[in-house]
């Protein structure tokens, strides 16, 4: 392909993209194919010939988009929001297109001063405290990772060499490997899959301890594990705590959590996936309070932030705490010296390379600006109070737990057998898609505002299919 087939092709593939999302309302939310549909249609082996970009661009119409999942129809209402908007597809269009690859400062000093610039710039717009931020005195910083569960796992690696370190510095004779896999990490019950899993990559043990019946977790829960962990002889080392959790949206609390961490030495890491967007909403503050106790804090902003995936981004008090953990020298990386303000990113994250993400991160905020990213968030939790009222006047439904963010939890009163099969009759229909999840025991199904192009008249569109399903759903039963 030349530069000039470029020019063409991609001013198709804009073109395309423009047109599907004005048309996004136009298809089902889940398409109609079977498992192999696409394995079974494409040839067996690569071309040997060269293809034009206009059968190239035929195959990926006719084959690929009909597998597709329409994330951004306004009738998508499952797991989570995953960001999208005309100005993160151009800022990743150009970062691609760059075709760098920013692993020491020299590689490309642009990949990495526009990553330190943003993370500044987010970071301020979220509140967080001074100490997280590079802008500031002292070795805080910011760092965008390919996902929230990296960041959990590349703080539970730092946390363990901290902790490593710290019990040499008083007794240089420990037994390193001996004393490593006494390391204990908790979370609760209601965490993320990802949580879990970073203690299984980790090799910590990782304890998911009983959230409380609002999901959360709560202080003396954690008080209670550390103790009964340390008169076994094991060391509680990391702590996630999730601000918004998956299932719910729960948060737990901060200040009665830190505290804790801090009188043991265990690394606190704050998981805010999706709900930690809307602290660039002052409003919403109050649900990070004790976020001064944390090492590390997370958030996705390719959730609930505008910005296409892959942009999570994590911030740590101490940049030093990972520079320590993963530096790994060689002279072909040797540049100018790096130092904590104009950090040397390899050594922040789990592989060498990486990308020029903040490319889209920069570009959302500079074209929604702070007050456009607010809107986009209260809007959201506005249009999920809509829903939540209107399923709160149909009699038949109960909602539960309380509405958080942009996501509603409902189910039918009749109980859990009949909602779960609303979700799937729904489900099998493909015009609208929710995921089931589970509170206090019972089948709940989560409804999340997730589409930003989502209107007050589509959640009432959504609606319309969900009563119109328990309709015919309540009466066949009845029959
Ligand atoms: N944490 C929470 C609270 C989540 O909701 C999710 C995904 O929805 C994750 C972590 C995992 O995010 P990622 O896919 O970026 O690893």
């Amino acid at each position: 392909m030349d530069s000039q087939q470029f020019r063409e092709f991609g001013k198709a593939a804009i073109d395309f993209l423009a047109d599907y999302y004005d048309n996004i309302r136009d298809r089902d939310v889940l398409p109609s194919v079977e498992p192999g549909y696409l394995i079974n249609k494409l040839p067996k082996e690569a071309p040997e010939q060269a293809e034009d970009w206009k059968t190239i661009f035929e195959h990926f119409t006719d084959s690929v988009v009909p597998g597709t999942t329409r994330w951004h129809s306004p009738q998508f209402h499952a797991y989570y929001p995953t960001g999208t908007s005309f100005a993160s597809i151009i800022g990743g269009l150009l970062g691609d297109g760059l075709g760098v690859v920013g692993i020491t400062w020299m590689a490309s000093p642009a990949c990495t001063e526009l990553e330190v610039v943003t993370m500044n710039w987010l970071g301020q717009l979220l509140g967080l405290p001074k100490e997280f931020l590079n802008c500031s005195p002292g070795s805080g910083g910011g760092v965008i990772q390919g996902s929230a569960s990296e960041a959990t796992l590349v703080c539970l690696l730092a946390a363990k060499d901290k902790m490593i370190r710290r019990l040499k510095s008083l007794n240089p004779d420990i037994d390193e490997d001996l004393t490593k896999i006494k390391f204990v990490a908790y979370s609760s019950d209601q965490s993320n899959s990802s949580v879990e899993k970073s203690g299984l990559l980790g090799s910590m043990k990782m304890k998911l301890l009983k959230a409380d019946p609002s999901g959360r977790l709560r202080g003396h829960t954690l008080q209670k594990a550390f103790e009964e962990d340390i008169a076994n002889g094991l060391i509680p080392c990391y702590v996630v705590a999730n601000l918004g959790t998956t299932g719910t949206c729960a948060f737990d609390p901060l200040d009665e959590l830190g505290p804790i961490c801090q009188k043991y030495n265990a690394w606190l890491h704050v998981d805010a996936a999706y709900a930690g967007a809307a602290f660039i909403c002052p409003e919403y503050r109050h649900l990070m309070k004790g976020i001064e106790y944390a090492d590390s804090f997370d958030i996705n902003a390719h959730k609930w932030l505008l910005v296409l995936f892959d942009c999570s981004t994590m911030w740590v008090k101490d940049g030093y705490d990972l520079i320590n953990a993963f530096d790994v020298q060689r002279i072909y990386l040797e540049d100018v010296k790096a130092e904590i303000k104009i950090p040397d990113y390899r050594h922040w994250q789990m592989p060498l390379g990486r990308r020029f993400r903040s490319l889209k991160l920069w570009t959302v905020m500079k074209s929604y600006g702070a007050e456009g990213l607010r809107n986009h968030i209260r809007s959201q939790v506005g249009l999920a109070q809509h829903f939540a009222n209107l399923v709160q006047a149909d009699d038949r439904f109960i909602i539960e737990p309380e509405p958080a963010m942009g996501l509603v939890c409902f189910r039918l009163i009749e109980g859990d057998k009949i909602t779960k099969k609303l979700l799937n009759n729904l489900t099998e229909k493909k015009k609208i898609f929710m995921v089931g999840a589970s509170c206090k025991g019972r089948f709940i199904i989560r409804m999340v505002i997730c589409s930003q192009f989502t209107t007050k008249e589509d959640v009432e569109v959504s609606w319309k299919l969900i009563k119109d399903e328990t309709d015919t759903l309540i009466t066949y039963e009845k029959v």
